[in-house]
């Protein structure tokens, strides 16, 4: 039969999955000699036990008698002893941490008879009755089921008796009154009598802190958490230390270093004469804990030693929290410490100089996240209370931005060329705003979920933006918005948005920059003397040592290129080129689209093909040396036409003085529309429509590698194939490209090499992906429009649409567009690299859809064993330290 309990000197801190984080530290605290009031832990093992079958395993009772004796025995007085009772807390205690959401029960041993006992042993009855109250008012509420509020109406009822509104007011008279008073609310609630019998007490306290794992609450937390169901709960049984027993007492919670900067030094706060929930409650002011030295030396000095020890011990930051009962520090509960990201990083470096740990474990100690959060700037929070907060949307791309509201990207742009910072506020933006967006130092939008235009390019660029802050009310004909309380925003107001917390105030926010990305922009020496750039710098050279795969940028100008290249990017994996095709190229796809006859079709095309030849040789040049993978054009056509409803309204307000060119082009805009523009005329079925949109998009790559590898350079283009869903699409437009190629390299006298390949971003494509390889001598996995084609969703409605709801629901704990699913798309993504492996052994595989920018969607891709990861240039760094992390 399985050990369903351990006494505290049994466990250690490697066992959570059977005790707990809580019981397992305790144990370990205890095994290193610390002073840790004695007790036992019952297993999640029971708890498990206990779930699946609504009973307690057999053996359990026997066990926690012979547990409870000897602790009995350890403590020289008896649960319930009338007088000298000992007293135990009964707490739950998880593998995870799941903080509030399980149960605890304090004080339990007590009774009428021995309320008397701990009044006389602590010679204070005010004290005893105050522990009984607290008891019966927890029981009643954890273990029977009964509304908080009765209890707590009742104690503001005896406030209201004395005239008092402090707890403290209340003296031990009224204490033994309320105790009354609860005996009857339980009688009348939960239908039976409190029991006075102290090991039906606690009996029943284990069991209703093994059924709180199914409290709704922590079946809701856990989902988000994605913490498994079916861990269960430990249950800690510890004897009672009290810290409200007097001045020479107290309780209090110290970190081992400061959890903000990582610092080394004395770091928490200190309650004299309280318990823990009081520290909590906030009922009264703590002081800082160097004060502790002057109230209680002889605690204060040995409690620095056990820091150390813990430390130590632990190789790692540690919290604690202790009590002082009348001068005696006890040791509650310790575990490694959260801290800010600045601390993980400076504390991994610090511990690594100590010898605590190695690089790797100073790696792992650090997350992407973490050194993402490093590289945005913030609001200077000291300063945040002076402004108003006009609302709140969704945090798509963080950061801090502040500037003058302007309404429209062409005011954005003159207002940015007067040098002055704005804020582009749409409705909800589309390609035609990109150049507003340049301009801007951030975007608001009232409109549309983390994948929507604004989000994506916002992202891309690194710019802030709050999109889908529904709240707003944005009129851009007349220049304003509104937020709610009626307050109206003009343009030329100035307003501060917070892209990772979502928030918009009105007003100016002091914003800091980032020393981290001035560090990787090399503006800043690692070696000059700032500790948090030092310790980024030292753990990305680890990662980088490190990591199977590579990272590339998503980067479609020669500006992002360069950047993504000082930021670590090891090339190109994602070059849009239909971003090139826009602003005043725009008039220039129009023109493709409106010809009606093959030579019509043509001028157009090479009008556009030294343009995008120049932008190709910019690229190559800023990554020289390095692949570049180029995307022929993939969204519909009628993307770089006006809107139906402007144009047909434009059209019928002219009526017969509509110029020729708008209605041939209204004719095209409603020849093009689709119902479902996504799943339409976009990717490779353009390129098999239109004639000759492919091969001038290969020529101008051909020619600006040619022009380039003429001029010295290392050009390494790869040609990459969007939408594909059969291998005979892949092969019509391979067999025109590479005539292409050859026609080039005959004209120029230049033999580029270029390789071919296509994106995986249909299920089809996937799933044929053995086919699809005979074709293609590269993947990218197109996870965007993967995950939308995989669940069906929409990428750029659901989020605003219904997936807060999902999230509350637990569907998923994370949106599927930002982690990708390992599950479902993953699963695709497995058998294409496996099958497109089996067909072309050495094929090159890489993801270049947002998730590629993602940490857990990073760790995915090594232990897919793809080649790379591609995503936005400011992202690079993160994608580094992820694949480093994930190799080690
Ligand atoms: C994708 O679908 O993942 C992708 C990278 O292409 P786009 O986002 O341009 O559709
Ligand atoms: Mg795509």
């Amino acid at each position: 039969m399985p050990k369903f309990v351990y006494d505290f000197t049994e466990g250690n801190k490697d066992l959570k999955d059977l005790l707990g984080g809580k019981g397992a530290n305790l144990a370990e605290m205890t095994n290193l000699g610390l002073p840790v009031p004695p007790g036992f832990t019952i297993t999640t093992e029971a708890c498990r036990h206990y779930l699946a079958h609504g009973s307690l395993p057999d053996g359990l009772q026997d066990e926690v008698d012979a547990h409870l004796a000897a602790l009995q025995e350890e403590m020289g007085k008896r649960l319930g002893q009338a007088d000298d009772p000992l007293l135990v807390s009964v707490r739950s205690g998880a593998k995870f941490s799941m903080p509030g959401m399980m149960e605890t029960v304090l004080n339990i041993g007590l009774n009428d008879e021995s309320v008397e006992g701990l009044a006389a042993q602590a010679g204070d009855e005010r004290f005893a009755w105050d522990s009984y109250r607290r008891l019966i008012q927890m029981f009643g509420k954890t273990v029977l089921d009964i509304e908080g509020d009765l209890f707590e109406d009742a104690i503001e009822a005896a406030k209201d008796a004395r005239g008092t509104k402090d707890d403290a007011g209340l003296d031990a008279a009224d204490l033994r009154g309320l105790v009354a008073t609860f005996k009857g609310i339980v009688r009348e609630h939960a239908g039976r009598e409190f029991p006075a019998d102290p090991r039906e007490q606690m009996d029943l306290a284990i069991k209703a802190v093994f059924d709180s794992w199914n409290a709704d609450r922590a079946i809701l937390y856990r989902r988000q958490e994605r913490i498994p169901v079916d861990l269960g709960t430990a249950v800690n049984v510890c004897s009672m230390v009290f810290g409200n027993l007097g001045e020479d007492s107290g309780t209090g919670v110290a970190f081992t270093r400061d959890p903000a900067s990582g610092h080394q030094g004395v770091y928490g706060d200190y309650l004299q004469n309280a318990q823990g929930e009081d520290v909590v409650a906030g009922i009264r002011n703590t002081v800082p804990l160097p004060d502790l030295e002057r109230i209680d030396k002889t605690s204060y000095d040995q409690l620095m030693e056990f820091m150390a020890r813990l430390e130590n011990h632990y190789r790692d930051m540690c919290d604690i929290e202790f009590t002082i009962e009348r001068g005696k520090l006890w040791m509650l509960q310790t575990r490694v410490g959260k801290r800010t990201a600045a601390a993980a990083f400076r504390i991994a470096c610090q511990l690594l100089d100590q010898d605590l740990i190695d690089a790797d474990e100073a790696a792992r100690r650090v997350t992407g996240d973490q050194l993402a959060q490093l590289m945005f700037p913030r609001f200077d929070t000291a300063e945040i209370e002076d402004v108003t907060l006009l609302t709140k949307g969704m945090n798509a791309s963080p950061g801090a931005a502040v500037g003058k509201v302007v309404f429209t990207s062409e005011r954005a742009k003159e207002l940015a060329e007067q040098g002055e910072d704005v804020i582009l506020v749409r409705r909800e933006t589309n390609p035609d705003d990109l150049a507003g967006m340049v301009a801007a130092q951030g975007v608001l939008t009232s409109r549309g979920g983390k994948t929507s235009h604004a989000a994506v390019v916002a992202r891309g660029m690194g710019k802030t933006c709050v999109c889908g802050a529904e709240e707003l009310e944005v009129d851009v004909k007349a220049g304003r918005f509104t937020a709610p309380g009626g307050v109206v925003v003009g343009e030329g107001d100035v307003i501060s948005i917070d892209g990772s917390s979502g928030e918009v105030y009105l007003g100016e926010v002091p914003v800091m920059d980032s020393p981290v990305v001035q560090y990787f922009e090399g503006e800043l020496d690692p070696a000059g003397g700032d500790e948090l750039v030092q310790a980024v710098h030292r753990v990305m050279a680890h990662a980088d040592g490190a990591a199977a795969l590579k990272v590339r940028a998503n980067a479609d100008n020669p500006d992002d290129a360069a950047r993504a290249r000082r930021f670590g990017a090891q090339g190109i994996g994602l070059c849009r080129t239909e971003h090139m095709f826009l602003g005043d190229r725009r008039q220039l796809v129009e023109k493709l689209i409106l010809a009606e006859t093959a030579e019509e079709r043509q001028d157009a095309l090479d009008a556009l093909e030294p343009l995008q030849r120049e932008d190709f040789t910019g690229i190559f040049a800023a990554m020289d040396g390095l692949p570049v993978t180029i995307r022929l054009i993939d969204p519909p056509l009628h993307e770089f036409l006006p809107d139906l409803t402007d144009l047909s309204v434009k059209v019928a307000l002219a009526g017969a003085d509509a110029s020729d060119q708008d209605r041939r082009l209204l004719e095209a805009v409603r020849r093009l529309h689709e119902q479902n523009p996504m799943l339409g005329l976009r990717g490779v079925r353009l390129g098999l429509v239109i004639p000759g949109l492919f091969s001038m998009q290969v020529r101008a790559i051909a020619e600006a590698a040619a022009d380039r590898r003429r001029a010295g350079g290392d050009p390494r283009p790869e040609i990459m194939i969007p939408l594909v869903g059969a291998v005979q699409e892949l092969e019509a437009v391979r067999e025109e490209a590479e005539g292409v190629l050859a026609e080039v390299a005959a004209e120029t006298g230049v033999d580029v090499p270029a390789l071919i390949g296509t994106m995986i971003e249909l299920p089809r494509a996937a799933l044929t992906a053995g086919q699809i390889a005979e074709a293609a001598e590269f993947f990218s996995f197109g996870t965007n429009d993967l995950t939308q084609t995989t669940w069906g969703f929409s990428r750029d409605d659901v989020e605003a649409a219904f997936f807060s709801r999902y999230l509350e629901l637990g569907v998923f704990g994370v949106s599927p567009f930002e982690t990708l699913d390992r599950d479902g798309v993953g699963r695709l993504v497995r058998i294409a690299a496996e099958e497109g492996r089996r067909t072309r052994p050495g094929i090159k595989l890489g993801i270049c859809g947002e998730h590629g920018g993602d940490p857990d969607s990073v760790h995915f891709c090594h232990e897919v064993g793809l080649d790379y990861v591609s995503c936005s240039p400011f992202r690079v760094p993160v994608a580094r330290l992820e694949a480093g992390r994930a190799a080690i």
